[in-house]
């Protein structure tokens, strides 16, 4: 699998990873091994950076993505979680990030991102908190989600000594806004993007008319499907990093191969006078 640096950190992180919103509280001991078995065999592939947050499954995913982590040496498993914005005071805050670390059974969160930015928190309180984690070293890396550029920058000068590594956004070949708007910002700066729901959160199921069609006869030269063309396309874009979330291992074995894809300028061009900006 290949790896990209994480900004200009140093750390070395899969292009592909694993997403987990979507795992579901209340389900039967079967459900929960059938997920494991699928993250286990997205990290046996290389897959190795695995998404989560506190709001998924109110602490289940985490707890969930926990119990992984037991089972193989810490450095080999990089692990994304996600403070709920909705925590008022810089104690809360400071709490809720303690107990995705319990939930997770780590000593430290690699990569600690605000999910989106709050109606309601400062950024620059905020900013406090992720610089504390990092500081009392029970976060490696920070950044944000669903952050606009604007957002992002400001966010960043409210931090003194530590910097944003990644925004994790919305974007996929169905959804281009923040490949075509933000995405040349953190290019430019060196920075990360993670893409989410790169397959369009459905799996890409209900594409029709010309996206379809374009898909289908890229698919067709590299014998692929159009899923890994899809997840491709993102990939071959500078400083992009993703995280399809599969709980069939089918499909976990399916995205870990859209890794080789390596599209032409022109195929990636073909795509991009279909964006959506949404
Ligand atoms: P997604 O990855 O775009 O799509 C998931 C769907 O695609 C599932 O139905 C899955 O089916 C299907 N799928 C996966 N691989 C496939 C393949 N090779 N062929 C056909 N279908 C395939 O959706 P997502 O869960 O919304 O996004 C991924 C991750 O991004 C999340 O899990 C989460 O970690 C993160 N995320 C973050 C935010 C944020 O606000 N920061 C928001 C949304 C998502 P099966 O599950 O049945 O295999």
């Amino acid at each position: 699998m290949k790896k990209i640096q994480l900004a200009k950190t140093g750390e070395m992180i899969p292009i592909l990873g694993q997403g987990t919103w979507g795992i579901k509280n209340y389900r039967g001991k079967e459900y929960y091994e059938n997920w494991k078995a699928s993250l286990r065999k997205g990290i046996e592939l290389g897959m190795t950076h695995i998404d989560t947050a506190e709001m998924y499954g109110s602490g289940t995913s985490e707890k969930i993505v926990g119990e992984i982590l037991k089972e193989y040496p810490r450095e080999d498993l990089f692990i994304t979680t996600k403070l709920f914005p909705m925590h008022l005071r810089y104690k809360s805050m400071k709490k809720a990030a303690y107990k995705s670390i319990e939930r997770l059974g780590i000593d430290q969160i690699d990569m600690y991102l605000i999910h989106w930015p709050s109606p309601i928190v400062s950024i620059k309180k905020q900013m406090k908190v992720l610089e504390y984690l990092v500081k009392e070293e029970k976060v490696r890396f920070i950044g944000v989600s669903n952050f606009s550029v604007e957002k992002f920058k400001k966010a960043q000068s409210y931090l003194n000594d530590v910097k944003l590594v990644n925004n994790q956004l919305n974007a996929s070949i169905v959804r281009q806004k923040h490949v075509h708007e933000s995405l040349p910002y953190y290019q430019t700066e060196g920075l990360t993007m993670t893409a989410y729901s790169p397959l369009g959160h459905q799996g890409l199921k209900n594409i029709k008319g010309e996206l379809k069609e374009k898909l289908e006869s890229v698919a067709k030269k590299y014998d692929a499907t159009i899923q890994q063309i899809a997840i491709a396309w993102l990939i071959n874009h500078e400083n992009v990093i993703t995280i399809p979330k599969a709980y069939k291992i089918e499909h976990v074995e399916a995205n870990a191969k859209a890794a080789d894809i390596k599209l032409t300028q022109d195929e990636i061009k073909l795509f991009y006078d279909l964006k959506k900006t949404k």
